[in-house]
């Protein structure tokens, strides 16, 4: 049971005795003086004069010895009642005494019971506290300050508090901070056993008076685990900080209410090209390429807490662009929510895929889509062309007397020409528009947003240019070569194979019309719908259809 420790007894003795009054003391002390000064007068005088009483009174008239031999009587009747209204007093004083004491004994209960209950409040507290002189003497320790300083056993009197202070420097800063604020609130300090043990607490101390005594108030909470707890942590976070820094995966801490960097690794400072410290408090959103796309990211955080390998455009410290893939979760540690991002650089992969992407969807020779991603193109313009309600136009040209060229001059300058004839098409048309190789010397050219004339207008410069162009062959001759071009133009109604067909059908013409020259389709087809060109047979002279 918890049990309040003292340095000595504190016990004050009886109180003072009440000093008698002396007023009816004096009354009576005074009354008989009188009596028996007259009285001792009285017989002086009739000695002096030798003479018998009797004879002296005879001196007297009767008046005289009247009113003498009355005062005598009243005086000597008036003594019993003199001594009762003494003892009436004296009866009344003794009353109000004992009131009195009866007050004081009851006062000294009440604070006796106080002092109890107070100590009985200290020794239940789950703390150690201790009273003390201002100059750290100790006067009063709970049982808990007892264990906690171990002084078992030891009069308290003998043990100064300051003594524990484990360091001399921090004692004297704590001694002057409490003369000047007089009080300390929650001190982390450690202190020191008689043993030699040493020990955290969180110590507060305050001025206070008791019995007219300043002393010295003081708490402390063991905080040893929690210190211990606390630097274990501490150290984990340090080995945790250092395993991150040192990963070689890039590696970033988000703020998530204000949307600042707090933290990036050395992979990601790297990454980046610049230096950590230059970036920690930087929005991230500036990291990204796209702010949309980074706010749209934040929006499926909230959401779902975490993505997981997004493929994304960041911008590094000189301007660039690049791609990386991008895991985020949002973590919660204590106050703050932080959006840890972990990122790979997958630049050199899209680079790859790209290039992929391309030989897949490219022919190699001229750079001209092949014909199957020439289809898919189609598919998509046609479907764009049907909901945005405009025109697509078809051209299909092909190079006249080819073979003849190739039997001329070799297969290579065959294929100078054709990468020449390609080149020409790509530097006359819009980036919206493709270019397809359709056949060995034949190409497609679809021009969404393209009437008929425009799509005319298209293909004749290309011829014009394509017929003035010198291309350079073997044995460094230069040769000029021709084409033909077939137009259609395709409008809501109309498919795109209707189209296709027609503008075919145009080249067709053209040919027989004694090549080098456009022809515009005289009869498109107006029933079919749009359908991915090569899927649906065509008449004529060949199929598109992969
Ligand atoms: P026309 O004016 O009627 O179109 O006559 P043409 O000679 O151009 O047509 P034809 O179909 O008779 O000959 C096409 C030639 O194109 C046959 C083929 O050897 C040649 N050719 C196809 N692909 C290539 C290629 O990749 N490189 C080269 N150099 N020649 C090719
Ligand atoms: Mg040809
Ligand atoms: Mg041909």
């Amino acid at each position: 049971m918890a049990t309040v420790h003292e340095s000595r007894s504190t016990d004050a003795g009886e109180p003072m005795r009440a000093r008698r009054s002396s007023l009816v003391r004096r009354v009576i002390a005074g009354f008989s003086l009188i009596l028996s000064l007259s009285g001792a007068a009285l017989a002086g005088l009739l000695a002096a004069r030798d003479e018998s009483p009797l004879k002296f009174l005879a001196q007297f008239d009767e008046r005289t010895l009247r009113i003498a031999g009355l005062s005598v009587i009243a005086t000597i009747a008036a003594i019993p009642l003199v001594f009762l209204l003494a003892a009436w007093l004296m009866g009344l004083r003794e009353r109000r005494q004992a009131e009195a004491l009866e007050l004081l004994r009851h006062n000294r209960e009440a604070l006796r019971m106080s002092r109890d209950q107070m100590r009985r409040v200290f020794a239940s507290l789950p703390v150690a506290y201790v009273l003390a002189h201002p100059d750290g003497r100790l006067v009063q320790a709970n049982s808990q300050a007892v264990t906690l300083f171990g002084i078992q056993g030891k009069d308290l009197a003998d043990i100064n508090l300051f003594e524990f202070c484990e360091d001399d420097d921090f004692r004297e800063e704590l001694k002057g901070y409490l003369v000047d604020a007089g009080r300390i609130e929650n001190f982390e300090i450690t202190m020191r056993r008689h043993d030699g043990r040493t020990f955290w607490v969180l110590y507060s101390a305050a001025q206070v008076e008791m019995d007219g005594e300043l002393l010295l108030f003081a708490s402390f909470s063991d905080i040893t685990e929690r210190k211990r707890v606390e630097q274990a942590l501490q150290k984990n976070e340090t080995a945790l900080r250092a395993i991150i820094d040192a990963s070689p995966i890039p590696v970033t801490l988000t703020n998530h209410a204000s949307g600042e960097l707090v933290y990036i690794n050395q992979a990601a400072a790297k990454f980046y090209g610049q230096p950590a410290p230059d970036l920690i408090g930087e929005p991230t959103s500036a990291l990204w390429e796209s702010v949309e796309q980074y706010a749209g990211v934040l929006v499926e955080l909230n959401a779902r807490g975490h993505i997981e390998d997004r493929e994304v455009r960041m911008i590094r410290g000189d301007g660039r662009g690049c791609w990386v893939q991008v895991s985020t979760t949002v973590l919660r540690l204590q106050d703050n929510t932080l959006l840890y991002t972990a990122f790979t650089d997958i630049t050199e992969r899209k680079r790859k895929e790209g290039e992929l992407q391309r030989l897949a969807t490219t022919d190699p020779l001229t750079g001209a889509l092949n014909r199957r991603a020439f289809t898919e193109r189609s598919v998509i313009e046609g479907d764009r062309a049907r909901r945005g309600n405009y025109a697509v136009s078809v051209v299909i040209c092909d190079l006249d007397h080819f073979k003849a060229i190739n039997d001329s001059h070799g297969h290579a300058s065959g294929d100078r020409v054709l990468k020449t004839f390609t080149a020409i098409v790509q530097e006359m048309i819009r980036p919206s528009d493709a270019l397809g190789r359709i056949g060995g010397e034949e190409f497609a050219i679809l021009l969404p947003g393209s009437d008929a004339a425009a799509a005319m207008r298209v293909a004749e410069r290309v011829r014009a240019r394509f017929g003035a162009t010198l291309v350079p062959v073997a044995d460094g001759a230069e040769l000029t070569a021709t084409a033909s071009f077939g137009v259609a133009a395709w409008s809501g109604d109309q498919s795109l194979e209707a189209a296709m067909q027609a503008a075919d059908a145009a080249l067709y013409a053209a040919k027989a019309g004694g090549r080098d020259c456009v022809k515009l389709s005289k009869e498109p087809t107006a029933t079919a719908k749009i359908v991915p060109i090569g899927s649906v047979s065509r008449s004529g002279r060949r199929s598109l259809g992969p």
